[in-house]
């Protein structure tokens, strides 16, 4: 998955339907995503269990990640 930053608003939505489809639960801290703040952004950092599935980037609203390296 690639994750860009200058486009990620914070709103966590891809956590949210991470977590959701994966393991049933609307839990940020479920999320194979995980966000760490560096400053004023944001960087993604996708766990050893992230499957690709992208549904995170579909859900996006900002168009801050896509699959693909
Ligand atoms: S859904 Fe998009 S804008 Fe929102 S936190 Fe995730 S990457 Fe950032
Ligand atoms: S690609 Fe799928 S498993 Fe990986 S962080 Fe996004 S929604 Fe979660």
């Amino acid at each position: 998955m690639r994750f860009m930053g200058d486009r990620c608003t914070g709103c966590r939505t891809c956590q949210l339907i991470c977590s959701l489809s994966h393991d049933g639960e609307s839990n940020p801290s479920l999320a194979r995503v995980v966000m760490h703040a560096e400053g004023l952004r944001l960087r993604a950092e996708f766990t050893p269990e992230c499957d690709e599935c992208a549904r995170c980037a579909k859900f996006c609203p900002y168009g801050a990640m896509l699959k693909g390296k």
